[in-house]
């Protein structure tokens, strides 16, 4: 698959996570190359600028994609998944970002202004995770045979045991931007972040979607 970034923080989330052996954090400076559908981009490949040794991880960043999306549906952009990172993968950005404390209701505008930019990369960074699921309904899954990276699949069994359904990451999602929301919601750069977080169901439920899940979490967790 050739990894090619959907706006440029997705990139960069993306060599925060994938840096050279050496510790070398900054990828060998890009050449001129065109994505899969014809659009011109950078391609960052080669021997890392600092040990030689080949790039662990080449993208390339597409000319024309934004630095990230104003919105929840487009901040790491879309509206298909991510050819950087794995659904587990972003589970792991998620606990990274929301590591931290809530803030006071009367710290300063820094703090709360960095807590907003931190909680907002986290809650997009769930989007990313529920995007890999292609099944609709609230019971749609995504599992540990949705990432193609140790890291990610480690994530996704650490945390839900190798799969989790649409809905529980929705549910979490909502537990993560309702403290976002208490100090004026997603704002990344200056920028809000618009548009809906939306919860699925819980309807009267899809049978079909529901045996799959049963089905695939008996597999798993044998
Ligand atoms: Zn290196």
């Amino acid at each position: 698959m050739t990894r090619i970034a959907r706006t440029v923080i997705e990139s960069e989330v993306y060599v925060g996570l994938n840096p050279c052996g050496c510790g070398a954090g900054t990828p060998p400076g890009p050449s001129a190359a065109t994505a899969p559908d014809g659009r011109p981009m950078l391609w960052h490949d080669g021997p890392c600028p600092q040990c030689a040794k080949p790039w662990p991880a080449p993208f390339g960043l597409p000319l024309d994609v934004p630095r990230f999306g104003t919105t929840w549906d487009t901040f790491f952009g879309g509206p298909g998944p991510s050819t950087l990172l794995d659904p587990g993968e972003w589970l792991l950005v998620e606990k990274q970002l929301a590591s931290g404390s809530i803030p006071a209701r009367n710290a300063d505008a820094a703090t709360i202004t960095e807590f907003r930019s931190m909680i907002t990369m986290a809650t997009a960074a769930i989007n990313e995770t529920l995007r890999f699921i292609t099944d609709p309904s609230q019971y749609g899954l995504v599992t540990v045979d949705d990432c193609w990276t140790g890291r990610g699949r480690a994530e996704l069994t650490a945390r839900y045991r190798g799969y989790t359904w649409r809905r529980r990451l929705e549910a979490f999602r909502e537990g993560l931007s309702g403290s976002l929301m208490e100090f004026g919601g997603g704002l990344f750069e200056n920028v809000p972040i618009t548009g809906a977080l939306t919860l699925t169901g819980p309807g009267p439920g899809d049978d079909a979607s529901m045996n799959r899940m049963v089905a695939t979490g008996r597999r798993l967790m044998r």
